[in-house]
């Protein structure tokens, strides 16, 4: 047995865990992605160092910067931190008074962020609380079902700090505005716009758009370890720079997620290893069809609300054949030796998407298995 399966062995035992399949996608509540081998390589290297930390985050930054043919960018704890930072870089600019006392100067300072109201979105945290965070003071945009440009338009002022538009499988997507139109409204009053794009996998287009600072989460798409990454422009980069000396002190990222975020940016752009949509679909096919040779239930391929190249089995269960519901289903495959974690959000209408992304074909066995035991009542 090599050394590396005991590791894994022992943190399974040593601390009575539960193995996980993912079939939910990119979850923070379960460990989000498994990095490439060589990311995970960089990680330890970078752990056994020491550097001119200052310097460490300036180079990768331009390392990054040059990449992805962005005038700046830095990497920072996570996403989340990667808003709050935003926000508050974007009020305080180089203010060293607002700097050390963000919440607590009374100072007149423009605070606003203008967010879209179908965007003031729960991700895990809510975006309004990041927002606080950073100092400012979110003022919804349009409807719950509408925001239009003039809706942002009609509230700017001098208050006004920040658009943030929030590009997400979480927001609203009808009847919203689109990111350029979003960049249309911030040329015109001059005002700067961020982008929370913490799960999307392009990693170029809202910048190229013309976004001012857009955030990515580092272990979602890029498959990093625990980090974020922020791009935009310079001024607005060395801005969310400074608050490593206010409040981006307790989101500290270590030399080991700056290094390691970084490598994996540049595999995610050299070497784009990714599952494409296609290979999901060619992976998935012989659990959709086993899944409906059972009476009661349904499976069908469904492709990302959001647009990206993902495809997911959806998997019906009617709760009358199987006796079953939904959620009850969900709830019975998360017991027993091995946890089976689907996507949930459509569990009201008796149904589940397994996203088959971290998930191996001899795993999809494992879970059809499981779905059978259960309502065949097989403890
Ligand atoms: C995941 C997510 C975040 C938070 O990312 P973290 O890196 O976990 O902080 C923020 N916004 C959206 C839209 C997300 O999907």
């Amino acid at each position: 047995m090599s050394s590396e399966s005991q590791t894994e062995k022992e943190i399974y035992s040593k601390y009575h865990l539960k193995k996980v399949i993912n079939a939910s996608g990119r979850m923070t509540i379960l460990g989000v992605s498994t990095p490439r081998a060589e990311v995970v390589d960089t990680v330890s290297h970078g752990l056994n160092e020491y550097f001119e930390i200052k310097d460490l985050v300036d180079k990768t930054g331009q390392y990054i910067a040059k990449l992805l043919n962005v005038e700046n960018a830095v990497v920072v704890s996570c996403a989340s931190a990667g808003i709050a930072q935003a926000v508050a870089g974007l009020i305080v600019k180089d203010d060293r008074d607002l700097l050390f006392n963000l919440h607590s100067s009374d100072k007149w300072v423009a605070r606003e962020i203008i967010v879209p109201k179908g965007h003031n979105v729960n991700f895990g945290a809510p975006i309004g609380t990041m927002v606080s965070l950073g100092g400012g003071i979110v003022v919804e945009a349009g409807y719950a079902n509408e925001c239009k440009p003039e809706h942002i338009e009609s509230l700017i002022n001098t208050d006004t700090a920040a658009i943030l538009y929030v590009k997400s499988h979480h927001c609203v997507q009808k009847s919203m505005l689109s990111v350029a139109q979003a960049v249309t409204v911030a040329k015109k009053y001059n005002i700067p716009l961020i982008v929370d794009a913490a799960a999307e996998e392009d990693l170029q287009t809202y910048y190229q758009q013309g976004a001012d600072l857009v955030i990515y989460s580092g272990a979602k798409a890029i498959e990093g370890p625990t980090s974020g990454l922020v791009i935009g422009r310079h001024q607005a980069i060395e801005w969310l720079k400074l608050q490593s000396q206010g409040i981006g002190r307790p989101m500290k990222v270590g030399k080991e997620g700056i290094l390691g975020l970084t490598k994996a940016i540049e595999l995610y752009i050299n070497d784009p290893k990714q599952e494409t949509g296609q290979e999901m679909v060619a992976k998935m096919t012989p659990f959709i069809e086993k899944l409906n040779s059972i009476n009661g239930i349904s499976a069908k391929v469904v492709w990302d609300g959001a647009g990206r190249d993902i495809a997911r089995t959806e998997i019906s269960f009617d709760a009358k054949v199987i006796g079953k519901t939904a959620v009850e289903m969900i709830d019975l495959m998360k017991q027993g030796e091995i946890a089976v974690y689907f996507r949930e959000y459509k569990a009201n209408e008796g149904k589940v998407d397994a996203d088959v992304r971290s998930v191996t074909a001899e795993q999809l066995d494992i879970v059809y298995n499981k779905i059978i035991k259960i309502i065949q009542g097989v403890k």
